[in-house]
């Protein structure tokens, strides 16, 4: 979940608790987009200067949540070969709940240092990196990890690229990194989720951790399609979905889950299944 510092999200913090509590949640955790060294791509997100801010806004919205709702901080990292002492630098300054990993294939840097004109390539540099991401040991769970669809959807075949991410997928199995099942995917140009059913459970079958996000950039989509979410998760082989807390793993079944998002007066529709949706 974001906050209005990214330049793209919309909504304090307070209106996404009291959408977590509409929805039923008893925890959130912010993870809006951290600040990177050098001017990279500085129109998705926070200065470097407000990151003390965004620590206190989510600090604030705690305090005010105590009792009701747990607020949590953490991050959106950008991964991008280079930056990586920086970053590292960075997350050693603070206590955060989680941290995920993102690479954004939308970024003109990213796009100026791997789009060498070839759309399969460019797809395959992205898992490579992807992969890379994980390796670096810097992040908790890397985030919607298949966003490379949306790039030419028309041009996204599964079946063509499965070796590819299958050998990502080793990559990262073996680094120990989580993987986020990412619910704004449906409302973007592939029109599914982040990863798609198969890529699940690829990540399932390989024991990869799975965490449900939302990436709400606007408080209403907090909880949006959990309880889809968690029948994919389910039939994808998984038994259990992970949290993070002070950036330790913890499992929680699906089926305790379930409970809570059936206390949802959002999350918990049904709309379709995997087997529709794929
Ligand atoms: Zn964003
Ligand atoms: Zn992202």
């Amino acid at each position: 979940m974001h906050t209005p510092l990214c330049k793209h999200a919309h909504g304090e913090p307070a209106a996404y608790a009291e959408q977590a509590l509409a929805a039923g949640l008893e925890r959130i955790t912010f993870t809006c987009h951290s600040p990177m060294p050098d001017g990279f791509w500085p129109e998705v997100r926070m200065d470097e200067d407000q990151f003390p801010l965004y620590l206190e806004m989510i600090e604030d919205c705690r305090r005010r949540f105590a009792g009701r709702l747990e607020v949590c901080p953490g991050l959106e990292a950008d991964f991008f070969p280079g930056t990586e002492d920086w970053m590292a630098r960075l997350l050693d300054s603070v206590e955060l709940d989680h941290v995920l990993g993102s690479v954004h294939w939308q970024g003109g840097e990213y796009q100026q240092r791997f789009w060498r004109g070839d759309h399969a390539d460019f797809v395959r540099s992205y898992f490579d990196q992807l992969a890379a991401s994980a390796e670096c040991g810097l992040f908790d769970t890397l985030a919607h990890p298949d966003l490379i669809k949306n790039f030419h959807p028309d041009l996204w075949h599964f079946d063509t690229f499965e070796p590819v991410i299958a050998a990502a997928l080793d990559r990262i199995a073996a680094a120990g990194t989580a993987m986020e099942f990412n619910t704004s995917g449906r409302n973007k140009l592939s029109g599914e989720f982040n990863p798609s059913a198969r890529m699940l459970g690829m990540m399932a079958a390989r024991g990869i951790p799975v965490v449900i996000g939302s990436d709400s950039h606007v408080p209403r989509r907090v909880g949006d399609a959990f309880g889809e979410a968690l029948d994919w998760i389910d039939r994808a082989g998984y038994s259990d979905v992970s949290l993070f807390r002070r950036r330790q793993r913890y499992q929680v079944s699906i089926e305790d889950a379930r409970q809570v998002v059936a206390r949802s007066a959002v999350g918990g529709s049904r709309r379709g299944s995997p087997a529709s949706a794929a």
